[in-house]
């Protein structure tokens, strides 16, 4: 069985208890913090932003994985690699120059995601994708948390998948969106190796400990 890695969406878990909700990720063997943020104009709802990330940051050690849903990356890119993401992810329909984008999120010192939503269809990845450390396929769309899982995307997985394959790209390829017990080995088996979860992680009735372990099981070898 090949490896794969949790990112639990740390919008999901209770603000008030942050520290302790970083804390738990950890001890349960979370490998990233997945920051999703949203402005309010590329998708309508209004999350968190720098000051967040910074407060993430005192925290943990474990990587920052910031999923930008915003306008203009462009002008907020610096302001997250400051902050301490270690990851910046952007969503190919917000970048009107992807590749300078792409520039940018090195210089800055930052492994560089590339996103689309499910309408967006995959070869808007293909001049970017040997350039690239991560690929992130959003399984549902992109602004809201808590929506259900599109069953239609594992073909597109599969088909990221094959592209990375095809260029001997070591990139993760990571899913976002209605990611649980269920879904979780269908994607694995699509090609992922990466996945993000919000409820599946943090509302767990026995908590978000437990909510990491069972899916860390979901994937039989
Ligand atoms: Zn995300």
């Amino acid at each position: 069985m090949s490896p794969y890695l949790l990112a639990p969406s740390i919008i999901a878990s209770n603000f008030l208890k942050l520290g302790d909700e970083i804390a738990a990720c950890e001890s349960a063997g979370a490998d990233w913090i997945h920051v999703d943020v949203m402005d309010g104009h590329f998708v309508p709802t209004i999350t968190v932003g720098p000051l967040f990330v910074e407060a993430c940051r005192r925290a943990t050690k474990l990587p920052l994985d910031v999923h930008l849903m915003v306008s203009n990356p462009d002008q907020q890119l610096e302001a997250f690699a400051k902050a301490g993401a270690n990851h910046l992810t952007v969503h190919v329909e917000t970048c009107t120059n992807l590749l300078k984008t792409i520039e940018k999120i090195k210089s800055l010192g930052c492994n560089v995601g590339i996103t689309l939503n499910p309408l967006t269809p995959a070869s808007a990845l293909d001049e970017a994708l040997p350039l690239v450390d991560l690929v992130l396929v959003m399984s549902v769309t992109a602004g809201f948390s808590g929506q259900a899982f599109m069953p239609e995307m594992i073909g597109k997985v599969e088909e990221v998948r094959n592209k990375l394959n095809a260029l001997r790209s070591q990139a993760w390829l990571q899913v976002d969106g209605g990611i649980n017990v269920k879904t979780l080995p269908l994607m694995y088996k699509a090609g992922a190796n990466v996945f993000v979860t919000g409820n599946a992680a943090f509302k767990h009735p026995q908590g978000v400990g437990e909510g990491i372990r069972v899916l860390r099981e979901s994937v039989s070898s």
